[in-house]
Formats: structure tokens, sequence, C-alpha cells
């Protein structure tokens, strides 16, 4: 059967934010298309067990949430894709959106859903023990570490709301800070500073983890580089990244308008963007919530903010 590659609303990414434009856009007769980036089902693929979704009593795992999502978008008709934006031309509309380099589609109203990235160190191990102990979201993942001793990365307000997060449910908490301050705003430094169970380790990189499957500890090294510089290990059951997140925005940059961080900017109290008939859901606008619901309450705004535009015009 030939592609059809035009439709009254394009959704861009598969994460808990296309997937509830593409289930709601599709329900409206909009006839949606959606396209799954690199990393199909989003950041939730690279979480175990999701435990906070309304709806899963018993808990979910990342990948079947997804699917579940994905299943109930192609129930009413969207048509799900997988490709790569590569280019957009968002002058006139309808809206130009190239995949993969190779095949334009044209769009009269385009979602964008893409998502952040957390970022991670770098560090081979990261990978090693990723769902083993590693994890870029306390929120996700701290439940597991109850009466255990975890440590975060990091030194922002993120990082801070993380340990004090975990210092609830961890019996021990280590904050693993490499300059000798906290970026956080004031009143978080002093909460974490204030807290028993929480060490800080200023001054401190991390270099490597160790443990038989899961994280049993890691290696820190302290006064990198002067004559201080000193090698230590910690024991650690789970390893959290909270240094900060990179949306995916920049394929869209010439256009839409983005904060200083390169998250999506919207318009008053919807999920417009600059441009008219371009909408943005989920993380890829969303510097302080990013978490899977909040992403489908945004996607699901987007899509009825795309329906009311395409009956106005
Ligand atoms: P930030 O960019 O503010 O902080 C990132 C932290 O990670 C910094 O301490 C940085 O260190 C550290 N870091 C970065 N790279 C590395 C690395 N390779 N190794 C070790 N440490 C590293 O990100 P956040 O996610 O914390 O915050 C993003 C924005 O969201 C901020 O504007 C923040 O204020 C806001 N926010 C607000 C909240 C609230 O109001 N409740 C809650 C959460 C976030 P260094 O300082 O040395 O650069």
């Amino acid at each position: 059967m030939e592609q059809i590659n035009y439709t009254k609303c394009l959704i861009i990414g598969g994460g808990p934010a296309g997937f509830t434009s593409a289930i709601y856009a599709s329900r409206a007769n909009l006839q949606p298309i959606l396209y799954e980036g690199i990393q199909p089902g989003g950041q939730l693929t690279t979480t175990t067990e999701v435990e906070n979704f309304p709806g899963y009593p018993d808990g979910v795992s990342g990948p079947q949430l997804m699917e579940d999502l994905r299943a109930q978008a192609r129930k009413y008709g969207a048509d799900i894709r997988n490709g790569e934006v590569t280019g957009v031309s968002f002058d006139r509309r309808p809206f130009t959106v190239t995949i993969d380099g190779t095949t334009d589609i044209t769009a009269e109203t385009v979602i964008i859903a893409t998502g952040a990235t957390a970022r991670y160190l770098g560090l081979p191990d990261e990978q090693k023990y990723m769902g083993l102990g590693v994890s870029a979201c306390a929120t996700c993942d701290g439940f597991f570490y109850r009466k255990k001793t975890v440590a975060v990365v990091g030194g922002g307000d993120t990082a801070c709301e993380e340990a004090l997060y975990l210092s609830t449910l961890a019996s021990k908490v280590y904050l693993i800070v490499r300059k000798d301050h906290l970026r956080a705003s004031k009143v978080m430094q002093s909460r974490v500073l204030d807290r028993e169970n929480i060490t800080v380790l200023f001054n401190t990189n991390t270099t490597g983890l160790f443990g038989e499957e899961f994280v049993e500890g890691a290696h820190l090294v302290e006064f990198l580089g002067t004559d201080r510089e000193r090698h230590f290990d910690i024991s650690i059951d789970g390893f959290f990244l909270a240094i900060g997140h990179k949306p995916n925005t920049d394929v869209f940059k010439p256009y839409i308008t983005l904060d200083d961080a390169g998250f999506i900017v919207l318009q008053g109290n919807t999920q417009s963007t600059n441009i008219e008939g371009v909408f943005a859901a989920g993380d890829v606008a969303d510097p302080r919530y990013r978490q899977a619901v909040s992403a489908a309450g945004t996607g699901c705004r987007a899509a009825i903010d795309a329906e009311r535009y395409l009956l106005e015009h």
C-alpha cells in the first residue's frame, strides 16, 4: 500500500506525550502520523518498573507501559512509523518535516514531543549497570532503595531535590559534587546540608562503579589533579545521575523559541509554541516536572489545541 505523507496532525516523538497526543488526535479524526525516533518508547524504556503511573496498581515495566500506549493509539487509527526528524520547514502552512533526510511529510499541525535526554557522566560503567543500580530519576526508582545506601551526582536544584527525596526512603545518601559548592538555590542547599542522613562530598568526581551484578559501590576521587588528590571507594546500592537534561530540540532551533537551557517556550496556558499550528508536549517543554503522567497530560492538551486550531483555520 502506498504510504500517505500528508496529515492534519504530525506527532514527533514516541514517549507518553506523543502517544497520548496520538490517542486524542486519532479519536478526533485527525488521522495523525506519529514518528518514533531512535529510542522508541522514550526515556521510560530505560526504566525497569513504573509504579507511579495511575491505573497500574501493581506497577508496570517501562517498555510494557509504552507498548500499551502504542497499542491504544494504534487502535484508534494512528499511523505509527519509525524515523528521525532531520529537518523542518515551519515558514508556511502546511508545514514540511523531513524524516531520515529522505521523506517529506506535509502537515497542517505539528506536535513536538521529542522529550529530553538525561545527561550521564560518560563512564562505561553507567551503561553496564543501567537498570541494575544506575538511574537518572529518583522519583521513578527511589522506591527500590528503601533502607539502602545511594549516591546522587550533581550540585544543582535537581540533585538536591533528588537527594532530599531519596533521604526519606534510603537510610543514607551521598551527594557527589564536583565543585566546592552547590549550584542549587540557597533554600535547597540548606535543606540538604541540614538533613542528617545526607553526606555531601564536595570536590569529588566519580571514576567508576563496581559490583557483581548490581551496583555495590563507586570509585571516587577527591581534589582531582591537585597535590591533595585522593582516591577512595564508597559502598552504595544505587547511583543516581542528576546533572541536568538536554531537551531534544536542536532540529527545531531555527523556528521555535527555546529558553536558555533549550526547552521549548509555551505560549500562555496552552501547548502552543511561537509558531501557530506547532505545539509541544512532554519533557521537551518541561524542565520542571518530567514525569510520565505529566507528559501524558500535556500530550492530551496539545492534541486538543491542535484540533481547535484546525477548526478555527
Ligand atoms: P543544573 O544545570 O542547574 O545543574 C547541574 C549540576 O550538575 C551542576 O551542579 C553541575 O556542576 C553538575 N554537573 C554537570 N555536569 C557534571 C559532570 N560531568 N560531573 C559532575 N557534575 C556535573 O541542572 P538541574 O537539573 O539541577 O536544574 C535545571 C534547571 O531546573 C535549573 O534552572 C534549576 O534551578 C531548575 N530546577 C528547579 C527546581 C525547583 O525549583 N524546585 C527543581 C529542579 C530543577 P557545576 O555546578 O560544577 O557546573
